[in-house]
């Protein structure tokens, strides 16, 4: 097999799952290599050199991960928005559609302050539900999303459709 080059190279693809008929785009490959990892990490930062950023906030559960990193590489604070039931603090929900129901997802109702300028990350935007439901919340909050950054945008899906229709700056690393 030819050595990975991009981001996309490392990228892994699992069909079936988690349904018959999905594919599924799997991001743990390249969270799994050294110089994989640092160049999705750096390739996400690029766009933001120079511009202020006072939070990153990051979707579970990949989001963590990568905003974890970039967190630290800006030296900013970190938020995580979970699923419902799993912050211990006081809350804000968000509920969002998903393909076949609804889902919530939560932020401690203290971590943002008015007019604070904050990355939101993922490692896909797909329809944008989810990544929606995000800015929701931090916008609740009083926080000003300067941009969402994804490793993978699938525009078939319609998202950054969605999020730049909402007035959102939108990166994605491939498509
Ligand atoms: P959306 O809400 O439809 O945009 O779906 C995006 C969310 O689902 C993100 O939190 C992703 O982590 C997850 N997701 C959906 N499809 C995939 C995939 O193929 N690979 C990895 N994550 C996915």
């Amino acid at each position: 097999m030819p050595k990975p080059t991009t981001v996309r190279d490392y990228i892994r693809t699992i069909p079936d799952f988690p349904h018959e008929g999905i594919l599924f785009r799997d991001v743990t490959t390249l969270f799994a290599d050294p110089r994989g990892f640092r160049m999705a990490i750096d390739q996400m930062l690029h766009p933001y050199a120079g511009l202020n950023i006072d939070k990153v906030v990051g979707l579970e559960a990949r989001g963590f991960i990568l905003g974890g990193a970039i967190a630290h590489q800006l030296s900013v604070g970190f938020v995580p928005i979970r699923k419902k039931g799993k912050l211990p603090g006081k809350t804000l929900s968000q509920d969002y559609k998903l393909e076949y129901g609804e889902a919530t997802v939560e932020i401690h109702d203290d971590v943002i302050s008015e007019g604070e300028s904050i990355l939101l990350v993922d490692d896909l935007l797909a329809t944008g539900g989810t990544a929606e439901a995000g800015i929701k919340l931090v916008e609740k909050l009083g926080g000003n999303i300067l941009s969402c950054a994804f490793i993978v945008d699938l525009p078939d899906l319609g998202g950054r459709k969605r999020l730049e229709g909402m007035g959102m700056d939108v990166h994605a690393l491939c498509t």
